[in-house]
């Protein structure tokens, strides 16, 4: 087990050009806080502050605006790598370039991650513009995003996959922009980081601890349909109220303000499938996707879609497409655990026949065939060699690795 949590720290800020150089334990969390009062923001960050740089150059992440600015790995600029072998390989574009680019979305499998260089993207307010914008259907949802990808910063759809026929997949997608300079002069104040914290309460009374019991309650005695029927009308008054105004750290990070919402999913927990679907079968694939879960009453209780392009990184998930992430409740039993890995096995087929992909990050169940057929025999073959490269003795393996790739 390594335990890399300590090296924490950044190492340098260049805050003219807006690079740092940190250690693999620094989350994003920490690298927010320290970047936006210099007008800085990481230019890639996920749904949760949580991640460290270490753990999001390793799955590649993606953020809400991979169809504009793509991974995590294409703001790195460079990092250090200690091998199981004992060698520190200094990696960029240039240097070690075929360790760079395989180590970032190499699910830590090639080596350690010591330090790493990091590009952020500027913003001028502590605020973002929100918009709502209903979506009638998964395809609706589809062609906002294509037709908006052009102009927006950050795009993500909310799915109802519980509704049936032609309302599969309505929501509310929300779209997001930076402010340009001179826009919002009161947004200026809130870049600190104090000024990203959201409430702790909800309405100013409910302590933000309570949500998870209601939640918890919503999961167990089948009301997930009501609330997102619920969330689904709520888009539309949303929709009259946008736009908004939100801070960076609301837009992004809700769910940390929820503190222990997984608690939700006790005592079985929860798995999120998320299917990669080039963009010309998206629409039918991910319908599909979601009437088999629906037809094999399993149906998953948080649908989110987002727009992807492509990224040069050996293992990644990153496509010209649009990915459907859907969360699924595990149940307590054997024989309904099964029912559900069976399932995203069947969903899995019809992904991976119109050439979709997964995010590693993202999978509890999935073998190595689907992993073979995800990446092509030809990376594969190049991460098994560059793997016995560095670490022949096979040092470094993950239950993920084991399931994926026999160690
Ligand atoms: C609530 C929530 C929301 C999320 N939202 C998103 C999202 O929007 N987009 C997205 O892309 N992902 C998302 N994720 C997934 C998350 O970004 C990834 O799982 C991420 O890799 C977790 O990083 P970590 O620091 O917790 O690493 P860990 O979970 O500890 O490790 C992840 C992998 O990184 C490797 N690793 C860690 N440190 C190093 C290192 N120093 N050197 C080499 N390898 C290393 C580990 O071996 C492991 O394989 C979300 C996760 C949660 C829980």
């Amino acid at each position: 087990m390594l335990e890399l949590s300590a090296l924490n720290r950044i190492l340098d800020f260049d805050a003219e050009r807006g690079i740092a150089r940190v250690e693999p334990g620094v989350r994003v969390r920490d690298l927010w806080r320290h970047a936006i009062p210099h007008g800085w923001w990481p230019a890639v960050v996920p749904g949760t502050m949580q991640v460290s740089m270490g753990g999001a150059a390793s799955m590649n992440i993606h953020g809400k605006n991979a169809f504009a600015v793509g991974t995590f790995g294409d703001h790195v600029l460079g990092f250090t790598l200690l091998t199981p072998r004992g060698e520190t390989l200094v990696c960029d574009r240039e240097r070690n370039a075929d360790v760079f680019f395989a180590a970032i979305s190499g699910f830590g499998m090639l080596g350690a991650f010591t330090e790493l260089t990091v590009e952020l993207k500027r913003v001028h307010s502590g605020r973002l513009r929100v918009w709502g914008i209903p979506m009638r259907n998964l395809e609706d949802g589809i062609a906002i995003l294509d037709d908006q990808r052009g102009n927006a910063d950050y795009l993500v759809g909310w799915c109802d996959l519980c509704a049936p026929g032609a309302g599969l997949g309505r929501g509310v997608m929300h779209r997001a922009d930076q402010l340009e300079p001179g826009e919002d002069e009161d947004g200026k104040a809130l870049l600190r980081p104090e000024r990203q914290d959201v409430p702790t309460t909800l309405f100013g009374v409910v302590p933000k601890g309570w949500i998870w019991p209601g939640m918890w309650c919503a999961f167990h005695f089948g009301f997930v349909p009501m609330v997102n029927a619920l969330k689904y009308r709520a888009g539309y008054r949303e929709g009259w109220k946008s736009p908004y105004l939100q801070t960076h750290g609301a837009f992004h990070f809700l769910l940390d303000y929820v503190p222990r919402w997984h608690w939700m999913a006790k005592p079985g927990g929860l798995i999120q499938f998320q299917p990669f679907v080039p963009a010309a079968h998206a629409a039918r694939v991910l319908r599909r996707v979601a009437e088999l879960a629906q037809a094999r009453g399993i149906r998953p209780y948080l649908g989110v879609l987002k727009r992807h392009r492509p990224d040069p990184f050996l293992m990644t998930h990153g496509l010209d497409g649009f990915s459907m992430a859907m969360d699924f409740g595990v149940p307590k039993s054997v024989v309904g655990r099964e029912r559900l890995w069976r399932l995203t096995h069947e969903m899995a087929d019809v992904v991976l026949e119109a050439g979709g992909r997964f995010y590693w990050a993202k999978d509890g169940t999935l073998t190595s065939s689907s992993f073979e057929r995800v990446h092509g025999g030809d990376a594969v073959r190049k991460f098994r060699e560059l793997k016995a490269r560095l670490d022949p003795e096979r040092v470094l393996q993950t239950d993920l690795s084991r399931r994926l790739m026999g160690g």
